[in-house]
């Protein structure tokens, strides 16, 4: 398929050892590992380009621009949006759910009217919203799900109501792997006249992601967890909508003219895009994309989830495993408890073996408590990953339980 030891050759860090052992980062959902092809461009640019975008006529600012506004187009064309005014660069995920948030509610919403979301929402898709329940009065909606880990549709049908204003639902769950069916979601919901906020922190780094096929509204994600730089995300909005929505924070770039008496807004996107940008980070997001499309998403895709179906097989053979996610649409994340063995204590234990695994809630406590449970410990893949990894993440687990 390709590669694989040559492709950790540019990822300088995972030939690193800790507590003397060969590193085996497994914890690709919280944040991935950076190629030197991100590294060294975004250290070009601060060497041989940085100055300020969009505000200087002279050579380096307009070369600083060009730059980021070509990340801009990498950006549309890697989830094939229809035109580069619908992406915004945010923070990350977080940030472009806040934004959405706060500006959807200000333009659409109204005290009693309704959003629904899913159990399995990682905490940036379920706080947002709580907050403007606070400030608005909107109501927060639930969509629950089967033992396997899918989300039950027939419920979420139930859902709709006169009210329901906005769909935000993750596209992949970060603790359970699940992969949930968005087209389906979206012919509902657009049935119903209402649009779709999609959250792919957890898909946009493993497959293919096409915003026209999904018919999604928006679409959010971030940069560094698909191999490109802290503090980078993005936020697709359908043009129709983000024209209608007012702009998030206030200041310089998102503005056409100011007065003390009046001020008029930018157009699209720098409209939500107050404040100088990361340029450097846009700049290295743009990398990050053309190296996995260098490899090849599909390539990526298919190789991640042959580690994910060996890695369920493999644990399966462990006595007293329990998995927590079974679907059969599942990516690159496996979350495990084993007997009575506390996950901190067995991620702690992991760790001394040159494991790297997340432990605990991963920011999903509604979900936590629909498992009846506290915490789970949590393998994720990336493109890197080897079976052999797996391997010594099984023989880690192993070893463990023979010290309770
Ligand atoms: N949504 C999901 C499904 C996630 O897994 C994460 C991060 O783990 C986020 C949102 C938040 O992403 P960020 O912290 O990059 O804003």
């Amino acid at each position: 398929m390709y590669d694989i030891s040559k492709i950790r050759k540019d990822f300088p860090i995972l030939s690193r050892s800790v507590y003397g052992k060969p590193l085996v980062y497994l914890d690709n959902a919280a944040t991935t590992q950076k190629p030197l092809c991100v590294l060294d461009a975004m250290r070009d640019e601060y060497l041989n380009v940085n100055a300020n975008v969009h505000r200087g006529v002279h050579y380096l600012s307009q070369q600083a621009t060009d730059l980021h506004e070509a990340a801009r187009e990498t950006v549309r064309r890697f989830i094939n949006a229809p035109s580069a005014n619908e992406i915004v660069f945010t923070r990350g995920t977080t940030e472009s759910i806040n934004l959405v948030a706060s500006s959807f509610c200000d333009a659409f919403m109204q005290k009693g009217d309704e959003v629904i979301v899913s159990v399995m929402e990682h905490h940036s898709n379920i706080v947002p919203w709580q907050m403007q329940a606070t400030k608005k009065g909107i109501v927060v909606k639930v969509i629950p799900m089967d033992e396997k880990g899918n989300l039950i549709l027939e419920e979420a049908e139930k859902l709709f109501t006169g009210h329901t204003k906005l769909v935000s639902v993750a596209h992949v769950s970060n603790v359970l792997g699940t992969v949930n069916p968005i087209k389906q979601i979206t012919a509902m919901a657009h049935a119903h006249n209402v649009p779709v906020l999609v959250d792919g922190a957890q898909s946009a780094p493993h497959f293919k992601i096409d915003v026209q096929d999904l018919g999604c509204d928006f679409f959010v994600f971030s940069g560094h967890k698909m191999y490109g730089p802290t503090g980078i995300g993005v936020l697709y909005g359908k043009e129709e909508l983000l024209d209608k929505m007012p702009p998030y924070q206030g200041g310089g770039e998102m503005i056409e003219n100011v007065t003390f008496e009046k001020t008029t807004f930018g157009k699209l996107p720098f409209k939500f895009e107050a404040g100088t940008p990361d340029y450097i980070a846009t700049h290295g997001l743009s990398k990050a994309i053309e190296y996995i499309e260098q490899i090849g998403i599909d390539n990526i895709s298919a190789h991640e989830r042959m580690l994910t179906e060996y890695c369920m097989q493999q644990m399966k053979t462990i006595e007293d495993m329990r998995l927590f996610g079974e679907s059969e649409h599942k990516d690159a994340v496996v979350s495990f408890l084993v007997g009575n063995i506390h996950h901190l204590d067995m991620g702690t234990l992991l760790d001394r073996l040159g494991i790297a695994v997340r432990t605990g809630h991963h920011c999903a406590e509604p979900l936590m408590h629909r498992l009846g449970i506290q915490g789970t410990v949590r393998a994720s893949f990336a493109l890197y990953n080897t079976k052999e990894e797996i391997d010594a993440l099984v023989a880690g687990i192993k070893r463990v339980c023979t010290m309770f």
